[in-house]
């Protein structure tokens, strides 16, 4: 394989497994389309001050429009707090990902009104970042049709960090066994969905 770069990779298997990047690959394999749906997220430093719980909520804002917050206190003293999706288009260069104008100030003023104790601690990060989604919601995980050697992993959407595990097994599986032993893939292959047509893509 050859980068952009100009560097020979050798290899006897490729993983496409960048996320909504994925997508680029369209541009030289037969992949159905991954698309960006973007999220955005605060990192509050906790201490070991808040119950070590994990909560799902609907929170209604001012304005109407209901939002479904996640708060994961974590083990390194620090707490975690998303909501607020969006469909803004995805940046070619991962680095180039900025949140949506107020959307952590909405993020802070539903904080403030929910857990008033964890609005008044220190933030350490406001931060955006694009899931992975497929046109029928289920991952793409599997041999990338008319191209030997070359697989995809991802499209997890909300569910990634959870699945890698399975993923990344049943990955390894299938290039060096031949087939997943644990995991019946059949409903993530690749070749469900028509191949992205590579003309739809464009730069914003
Ligand atoms: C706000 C929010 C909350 C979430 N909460 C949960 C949750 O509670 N539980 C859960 O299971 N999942 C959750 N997820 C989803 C989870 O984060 C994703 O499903 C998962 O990260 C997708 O993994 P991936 O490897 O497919 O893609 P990514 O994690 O996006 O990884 C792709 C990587 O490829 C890199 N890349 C892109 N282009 C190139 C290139 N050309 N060359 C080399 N590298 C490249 C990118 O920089 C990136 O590091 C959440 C996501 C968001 C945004």
């Amino acid at each position: 394989m050859t980068l952009d770069s100009g560097e020979v990779v050798e290899g006897d298997a490729v993983v496409i497994a960048m996320g909504p990047w994925s997508i680029l690959a369209s541009l030289w394999l037969k992949l159905p389309a991954v698309y960006g749906y973007k999220g955005h997220s605060i990192v509050f430093e906790t201490a070991q001050d808040i119950a070590p719980e994990a909560l799902f909520l609907e929170y209604r804002e001012a304005g109407g429009e209901v939002l479904t917050p996640e708060l994961f206190v974590r083990a390194d003293g620090t707490t975690w707090v998303c909501a607020i999706s969006s469909t803004g288009s995805l940046p070619v260069d991962p680095a180039d990902v900025v949140p949506d104008d107020g959307a952590h100030a909405r993020l802070e003023a539903m904080v403030r009104d929910i857990a008033p104790v964890l609005a008044a601690m220190p933030i350490r990060a406001r931060q955006a970042c694009f899931r992975p989604v497929t046109d029928d919601g289920l991952p793409l995980i599997g041999a990338v049709p008319g191209a030997d050697g070359v697989y995809v992993a991802t499209g997890h959407s909300v569910w990634g960090m959870l699945n890698a595990p399975a993923t990344g097994e049943a990955m390894a599986e299938l290039i060096l066994d031949g087939a997943a032993h644990h995991v019946d893939l059949t409903p993530f292959a690749p070749s469900r969905l028509r191949p992205l047509d590579p003309a739809r893509l464009r730069r914003a």
